[in-house]
This record gives C-alpha cells, sequence and structure tokens, in this order.
C-alpha cells in the first residue's frame, strides 16, 4: 500500500472507496438478491444487462423473455438476432452499446409488465443510466418507451423526437421493437428511418461533446 494510500485509509477514506471500487458489480448483486416483487419467485434468474459499461449508446427494451431469462442476457432470442443487426446496420454493433431492459425479471408468459413492476426496478435502471452516462438512449418498443417516458403516447407519436430520460435528462429516441418487426416486416422501413435518426443524434451529440452529467456514487 501507498503512502497515500495508508493516509486515506487511516482517514477512513479507503473503506469508501473500495466499496465503490466497482459500482456495476455492486449494483449487478443488488438486482440479482431483488425480491421487491413477485417476479422474483418465477425467474431463473436476473437479467442485469450486458455491454461495454463505457457505452455512448444505451438501448433499453421491456423485460427478458423465456431465453434471456435462461441465459441471463438481454435480447439473446430471435428478437435479439434482429435487433444486432440494427445496430451493426446503424454503425453500432452489439459489443459497443450497453442494453438493458425496464425489468430485469421475466413477467410470467410474457404478460406487459405492472406498473408497481415497472416502479420497483426503476431505480436499477436509473442507476445504470448514471453508471454509464450515456449520450443517447434507444427505447425499443412501446411498453419501454412508455414506461421510460412515463407516458400513454402511441409508440408512432413518441418516434422521431428526442425525449429526456430522468433526471439527468438523457436524450431518448424511440422505435419499434424488433419482435414486432419480425411480425410485421413492412414496418422495418420505419424503424430505419428511426435508425438513420438516432445515428444523426448520437453523432450530432458526440460533435457538441454531450454526455449526461456524472453522478458521484452515493456510499
Ligand atoms: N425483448 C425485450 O424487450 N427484452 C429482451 O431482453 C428480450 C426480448
Amino acid at each position: 500500500m501507498s503512502r497515500r494510500e495508508q493516509y486515506l485509509e487511516a482517514l477512513g477514506i479507503d473503506l469508501w472507496r473500495s466499496r465503490d471500487a466497482n459500482p456495476w458489480q455492486r449494483l449487478q448483486a443488488q438486482v440479482r438478491a431483488c425480491s421487491r416483487c413477485e417476479l422474483a419467485h418465477g425467474r431463473t434468474q436476473t437479467v442485469f444487462g450486458v455491454g461495454d459499461t463505457k457505452a455512448e449508446l444505451l438501448v433499453i427494451g421491456e423485460a427478458p423473455g423465456a431465453e434471456e431469462d435462461r441465459q441471463g442476457e438481454p435480447f439473446v432470442g430471435r428478437a435479439g438476432q434482429l435487433l444486432n443487426s440494427m445496430l451493426r446496420a446503424m454503425g453500432n454493433p452489439r459489443e459497443s452499446v450497453y442494453i438493458a431492459n425496464v425489468l430485469k425479471c421475466r413477467p410470467p408468459g410474457n404478460r406487459d409488465p405492472k406498473p408497481e413492476e415497472v416502479a420497483n426496478c426503476r431505480p436499477y435502471l436509473q442507476r445504470q443510466v448514471e453508471l454509464l452516462r450515456p449520450r443517447l438512449m434507444l427505447a425499443v418498443g412501446r411498453i419501454a418507451a412508455q414506461n421510460l417516458l412515463e407516458t400513454d403516447t402511441p409508440i408512432g407519436r413518441l418516434r422521431g423526437q428526442v425525449h429526456r430520460f430522468g433526471t439527468e435528462g438523457t436524450p431518448l429516441i424511440v422505435t419499434y421493437h424488433p419482435a414486432y418487426l419480425l411480425r410485421s416486416p413492412g414496418e422495418k422501413r420505419k424503424a430505419w428511418v428511426d435508425l438513420k435518426f438516432a445515428r444523426h443524434e448520437l453523432a450530432r451529440l458526440r460533435a457538441a461533446g454531450e454526455r449526461s452529467r456524472p453522478i458521484v456514487a452515493a456510499g
């Protein structure tokens, strides 16, 4: 231990630092242990999120499906394959972004999330946003978009605008869910318009050096 570290430890600062050495791991452990709602009883495992923790783009879906619940990773089923293609086409391949869901546990039978489940899970997502500080969020699907923006405006009217998420006011763009696009391939053209819009906005934010404000981790 260096003299500086010894000094900090004597002041009790080392304890604070080591507790926050990896806030992502800490948060993931909290999610893994979560039993705030009934979904905790039905899950195989929590699905925390995956990707580059320095990513400039945060993709948010609705909730894990059966395959995600089995593998513990978001968007690994058929919809995930399509999402990967969408991200690649946009110039932000899966490994370069961070992907998570509004809910960290699978709702039974893939039903829509209940408002109280979303409310219980929101602090985890909010913390992920604080840690990641993405330049841009991409909400995929009506359920994700409406819950993130706390609105019941139809997805068709949420598309094509830059919204703001959470206390950071992180820019957020909405597009269709890949599972919907698999059912309605005729809508892929509109999704591509959204992705080009997101790509353009991301480039603009990058050029402006905009990234949501850092938050000092609470102890
Ligand atoms: N659909 C979602 O919204 N999220 C997933 O992780 C998988 C499918």
